[in-house]
């Protein structure tokens, strides 16, 4: 069975992405399915630092670590980028306001927001997943949702900065939808979508020159 490794112990993430993978690339090139592991599935207990500047370059130093080992290594990065806040957090966006909670992240962003107004809110959610193949081969896949940011809290679901994330066709934020709603037009969502289109076509083709960009 061909093995991908997902740089990353989030049991839910990895559910997410096998069932995109197993839709649109059931099997590798023998016919063999695809199993997704995790870190701690291959024993591998070491911090990975993510000190890139892109979400593209902190996915790729994921993946490209579990490319080392010898597996085909995934890895995600996302966060969420505000339009009057210069993109900020950005890819800092999980610890914000020093420490990893996400109150004290929200309450950061409120008051950044405080003063600023209604038709300059905008934001966007960015998920990029990247791939490394042992051979030295790597892609990223980006998936964006666009959003505006409210002054108060909205929604009891999901996590991070869901509950301030107005996705304006729904009328709801991220806090207000439930998974499959929020599944149907999230940035991760689409990252993963156009994950699987690329890998299926990736893992469809030869080798090439080591460390060539996909
Ligand atoms: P990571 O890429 O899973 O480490 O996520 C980085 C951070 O971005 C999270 O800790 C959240 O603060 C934020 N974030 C990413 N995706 C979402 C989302 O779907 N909803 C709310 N916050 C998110």
């Amino acid at each position: 069975m061909a093995k991908i490794v997902m740089a990353s112990n989030n049991r839910h993430k990895i559910t997410e992405l096998a069932a995109f993978l197993h839709k649109l690339c059931p099997a590798d090139a023998n016919g063999e399915p695809y199993a997704l592991l995790s870190l701690s599935d291959i024993g591998y207990a070491k911090e990975i630092i993510e000190d890139g500047n892109t979400f593209e370059e902190n996915a790729l130093i994921k993946a490209r670590t579990v490319a080392a080992l010898g597996y085909i290594g995934v890895a995600d990065d996302s966060g969420l980028c505000v339009d009057a806040l210069d993109g900020e957090p950005g890819v800092y966006s999980a610890r914000w306001a020093g420490g990893h909670d996400d109150a004290d992240n929200n309450r950061k962003l409120m008051e950044k927001m405080r003063d600023v107004p209604g038709d300059r809110r905008g934001a966007h959610f960015v998920s990029v997943i990247a791939c490394a193949f042992p051979d030295g081969r790597t892609f990223t896949a980006r998936g964006e949702c666009p959003g505006v940011i409210l002054d108060a809290p909205r929604g009891k679901g999901g996590f991070g900065y869901d509950p301030f994330f107005l996705y304006e066709p729904m009328g709801k934020t991220f806090a207000e939808m439930d998974a499959a709603e929020k599944n149907a037009v999230s940035h991760r969502a689409r990252a993963m979508a156009r994950f699987a289109e690329m890998f299926a076509h990736a893992a469809g083709e030869p080798e090439t020159e080591k460390g060539e960009k996909i």
